[in-house]
């Protein structure tokens, strides 16, 4: 059984609205997350009962559950929407983990709420499993995330531009407050409700914290969102809708929407179809994290100081200093990736000139970053995935090798940090299309379940069939879509 403890209904009234999901007549799980239903504290015998599906799909409220839609509003693609709002969620609650740790569990596709507006507030069952499978990928490459717990099948159909099965997500979080649930209060211009936000957040994410530090919150936020967007960078992950509504305080990846990892490495890469001039491609990430974070400060800028001008000094202080500690963190994941662990001066532009030598050759950016472990000797096989143009890799390579005998340690040694922190296995494109097809088309999950199996162990040499390339012309049209 789940404990509830429901901290957001408590304190923050005003930020939500108590709701209910719309009945399925015939739900069915399609996908259950027992390691992470293990986390919370749900053992499988429990899991297997028949209430489950009806509390994941909506059928049923469990015992302690308090269903809410939440308050947000958001910049989207640069354009601030006041009013936005859980439109086909509904947050049931949180539990205490067996950890000790407060996550959210939240329903998405569960009907409509008053925040829908045009949306019937459902969800189709290809992007549900999508969204599993990139969580599940994200977190066993240790990057920060919410996850998936449960897909139940609703056996209905949902309507875009075909019919397709409808399905509702069970996702955990460590929570859903987002930049655009400050901007839903800073827009109220309510003062004591912001303050009551700000502490919340503090107390729940930033404990470390001193009380009424929000100069401190918004330094703290900072450094993990530019953890976060470096680690990103870092795998090639691209997230397709850095909205402020989707970038979540904890400094977890949320929201999976039309996310994708790039192939060969070219930072202009965009592959959702709603992105049209690029503004969440993946070379742009960084900066819109800034931008974000900017959004983020002038939610607080009341609590910052009285003085509004020098509320806006101290605030742009922090927005500036998010580039050093995202040159940091990114340094940091270039030096793993390169396999350093001492520091020298020249490490930055080391990482950037193997950039530029796979954008030339385009190379596969998870295995050419892979092959690293074993081009320290003459790198022949390596070589052929800079296919292209190997002229920029020629050049570098001497360079790189000479920095690695600097750092004293034996080729082994050196070659086995580079494999524990490049992976061999991503989610590629074409691999996640075909597992969601089968499972969507001919209810097969066989396809995903493997795919998900190869990626439990990203950084494993198994499976080489999984670590393959997409063929270039399917990257070319490659185009992913919101699944709304
Ligand atoms: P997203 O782009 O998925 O992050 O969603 C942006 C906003 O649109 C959020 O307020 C969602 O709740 C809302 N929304 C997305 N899809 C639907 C839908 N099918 N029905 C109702 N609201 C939706
Ligand atoms: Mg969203």
């Amino acid at each position: 059984m789940l404990t509830f403890d429901n901290s957001y209904v408590r304190e923050l009234e005003g930020l939500y609205a108590f709701s209910s999901a719309e009945r399925k007549s015939a739900p069915r799980m399609s996908k259950l997350n027992y390691s992470l239903a293990e986390e919370l504290g749900l053992g499988p015998d429990e899991l297997d009962s028949p209430d489950w599906v009806q509390y994941f799909s909506g059928n049923a409220v469990a015992p302690g559950s308090q269903p809410i839609a939440q308050a947000y509003a958001g910049h989207q693609f640069g354009n601030f929407v006041p009013r936005l709002g859980d439109g086909r969620a509904l947050l049931l609650g949180e539990i205490i983990d067996r950890k000790g740790h407060r996550r959210d569990i939240q329903l998405k596709g569960s009907g409509p709420t008053m925040f829908s507006r045009n949306g019937d507030g459902k969800a189709a069952l290809g992007p549900m499993l999508r969204e599993y499978l990139m969580g599940e990928a994200m977190h066993n490459l240790g990057i920060a995330t919410s996850r998936a717990l449960a897909v139940v099948a609703t056996g209905e159909s949902v309507y875009r531009e075909t019919a397709l099965p409808g399905a509702v997500l069970a996702r955990v979080a460590s929570s859903h407050i987002r930049i655009g649930t400050f901007e839903y209060v800073a827009a109220g211009s309510d003062f004591a409700s912001l303050k009551r936000l700000a502490n919340y957040t503090m107390r729940r994410h930033y404990p470390e914290l001193e009380d009424g530090s929000y100069i401190g919150l918004l330094r703290a936020f900072s450094m993990r969102l530019a953890i976060l967007v470096a680690r990103w960078m870092g795998t090639g992950f691209i997230h397709g809708v850095m909205n402020t509504d989707n970038m979540a305080l904890s400094g977890e990846t949320i929201d999976y929407g039309p996310c994708a990892f790039m192939e060969h490495y070219d930072p202009k890469t965009v592959f959702s179809s709603i992105d049209r001039r690029g503004r969440y491609a993946y070379g742009n990430q960084p900066a819109i994290a800034q931008w974000n974070l900017a959004r983020f400060a002038e939610t607080l800028l009341p609590l910052l100081d009285e003085d509004t001008e020098r509320a806006v000094e101290l605030a742009t202080i922090e927005v500036d200093a998010f580039a050093g500690h995202y040159e940091n963190a990114w340094l940091s994941v270039m030096r793993q990736k390169l396999g350093l662990r001492q520091k020298e001066e020249d490490d930055a532009s080391l990482a950037a000139s193997f950039l530029e030598a796979m954008h030339a050759g385009e190379a596969d950016y998870t295995l050419a970053w892979r092959a690293l472990a074993n081009a320290s000797g003459n790198g022949a096989s390596w070589r052929s995935l800079f296919a292209m143009d190997a002229g920029k890799l020629d050049a570098w390579l001497p360079r790189w090798q000479a920095r690695l005998a600097r750092e004293g340690r034996s080729m082994e040694n050196i070659a086995e940090d580079i494999r524990s922190a490049n992976p061999f296995i991503i989610p590629r494109n074409y691999l996640v299309e075909e597992a969601l097809e089968a499972a969507s088309k001919n209810d097969d999950m066989g396809p995903f379940d493997r795919l998900l199996d190869a990626l439990s162990e990203p950084y494993a040499e198994k499976l080489p069939s999984y670590a393959r390339p997409a063929p270039r012309e399917h990257t070319e049209r490659y185009q992913t879509f919101c699944g709304t």
